[in-house]
């Protein structure tokens, strides 16, 4: 068997340990025998979310139908840093740009939301999942983050527990500059980042924000950045400062 790292990586939804036998589905087989013409014999990578990172031996190199056997464990699995990205869906494919960013920034949790001024309200979840699926695969990530159904702005705000610091990114620009902010948490700090739509937070939600008290409001800087700039702009933020970059 060959021991360098496999190229190839794949997220399955199946337990690993030593010889254990992955049965794949269409997509995927055909991904790896049809697309990137794998035989019997190869060796790929595997994660689940939950047993780290596997070398997996392609034993049944069947078009429809493939089976892997897990060899031996590459990786072991480690947590997210506790970060969640809170945000009103937008246009499609920014939507699946966020998603994609969040993921490959580790974001342990991604929460739609629908605010005042949300216009784009039908989410595709599976579709969504597969963007952030194939972000894992690609930038060497061992989990998917979790994706929540989208939640009204008032039942978010409510059920809102204290223990999580809520990011609030305010496009009025008044508050302390994020890295200013964020510098003030303690590393590992639960936080989730908030995001708003195209049109802003309304006056109402904005008020309801200030005076939550597990909010944080913070200023991305003088230019109004378009909500995924925004996304990608807080996360990079934030896990620099709470996350695991200095890791
Ligand atoms: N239409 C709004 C306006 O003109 O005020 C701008 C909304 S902006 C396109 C979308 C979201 O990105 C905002 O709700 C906010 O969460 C975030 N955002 C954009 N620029 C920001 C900044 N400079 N500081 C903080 N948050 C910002």
């Amino acid at each position: 068997m060959n021991e360098t790292e496999p190229k190839i990586r794949l997220y399955i939804d199946a337990p690993l340990r030593e010889g254990a036998e992955i049965g794949l589905d269409r997509g995927q087989s055909n991904y790896l025998v049809n697309v990137m013409r794998l035989e019997a014999g190869a060796v790929i990578a595997v994660f689940n979310g939950r047993d780290g990172e596997w070398r997996a031996e392609l034993t049944d190199a069947h078009r429809k139908a493939a089976t892997l056997t897990a060899r031996d464990q590459m990786r072991r699995q480690e947590p997210l840093p506790d970060l969640h990205l809170v945000f009103a869906p937008i246009k499609k494919a920014r939507t699946d740009f966020i998603v994609e960013k969040a993921c490959e920034l580790g974001c342990a949790r991604v929460r739609p939301v629908i605010t005042r001024y949300t216009q784009s309200e039908r989410l595709n979840l599976d579709r969504l999942r597969a963007h952030m699926i194939e972000a894992a695969e690609q930038c060497g990530g061992m989990s998917v983050p979790e994706l929540d159904t989208a939640q009204p702005f008032g039942t978010l705000l409510a059920g809102w527990s204290g223990e999580r610091t809520l990011i609030f990114c305010d496009e009025a620009r008044t508050a302390a500059p994020m890295s200013d902010a964020v510098a003030t948490l303690p590393r590992g700090t639960p936080a989730a980042i908030l995001i708003g739509p195209e049109g802003g937070f309304s006056p109402e939600e904005a008020e309801r924000l200030h005076g939550h008290p597990a909010t944080l409001p913070v200023s991305l800087g003088p230019r109004i950045l378009r909500a995924d700039t925004a996304a990608v702009a807080a996360l990079a933020l934030a896990q620099s400062v709470l996350g695991d970059w200095g890791t």
